[in-house]
């Protein structure tokens, strides 16, 4: 579902990816590890071309992401035709950033309705049925700021799913939120990867990366150091870097 090949970026003289390779098979859930700065949040904005990258090329179920390639050059997509390709990658934030001015449901049918034409009577049934999914069916006429953040983040798992994407990437979903509320979110996720939902996420919570991910990544400024089966990685890691950094997140 992902190929991203020798993917560099740079902010100013800052080199923060530098030549990062990554698969992501269909229906597969791959996490994200590593120290602060390390790039891993850059990596998953390069993904739906939130960033641009400077070299290196990424697909997205076929499609290369951000570029059209004509004999042999990259040019980059016009901004309506890169919100179009985004349309189809839903991103879970750490801190939610749900729509404060519009009730639950509303935050939920908003995209379907305004950037897919979707009629706002099947938005709405659909948005029942996946605050249902994520154990919110009794909320929908709430506002965001009335709910924990667990049900906040729960919420814009639900908003996302609402545009019915191919790969969901999810930035550090549970850690703004305080501890007793982290189940419920990776609850939500996990669900979502037993129903076969393409999934990238960035996060410390290894204990979900051992059970749920089947491919465990470890970057460290901007490289991948260590990659591998979750339990493997986790259980024997191969590089020192590696090693130190588990031996702090652990
Ligand atoms: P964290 O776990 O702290 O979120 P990370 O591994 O996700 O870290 P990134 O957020 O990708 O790391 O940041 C990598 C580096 O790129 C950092 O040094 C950061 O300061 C820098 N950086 C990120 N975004 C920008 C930006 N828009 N402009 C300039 N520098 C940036």
């Amino acid at each position: 579902m992902v190929r991203a090949v020798n993917i560099h970026k740079r902010f100013g003289d800052v080199r923060v990816l530098r030549g990062i390779d990554l698969e992501i098979p269909r229906g597969s859930v791959t996490c994200l590890i590593g120290p602060s700065g390390s790039g891993k949040t850059t990596m998953l904005r390069c993904i739906n071309h939130l960033e641009k990258i400077n070299s290196g090329r990424l697909h997205v179920d076929g499609s290369l992401i951000g570029y059209r390639e004509h004999n042999g050059k990259l040019h980059e997509l016009h901004p309506r035709e890169a919100a179009k390709q985004r349309r189809d990658i839903g991103m879970v934030f750490q801190h939610f950033n749900l729509f404060p001015h519009m009730t639950v449901l509303q935050n939920v049918v908003e995209a379907p309705t305004r950037v897919k034409s979707v009629r706002r009577k099947d938005a709405e049934q659909r948005a029942h049925e996946l605050l249902d999914r994520v154990g919110l069916a009794d909320k929908a006429r709430m506002y965001p700021l009335q709910l924990s953040g667990g049900q906040q983040q729960r919420v814009a798992i639900a908003r996302a799913l609402a545009m019915q994407p191919k790969l969901m990437l999810f930035d550090e979903p549970t850690s703004a939120l305080d501890p007793e509320l982290v189940g419920e979110v990776l609850e939500v996720m996990k669900q979502l990867a037993r129903d076969g939902m393409t999934m990238a996420v960035v996060t410390h919570e290894m204990g979900f990366a051992r059970e749920v991910g089947d491919q465990l990544i470890f970057m460290d400024g901007g490289v991948v150091v260590e990659r591998g089966d979750p339990r493997d990685v986790i259980g024997n890691p191969q590089h020192e870097r590696t090693r130190s950094f588990l031996s702090k997140v652990l």
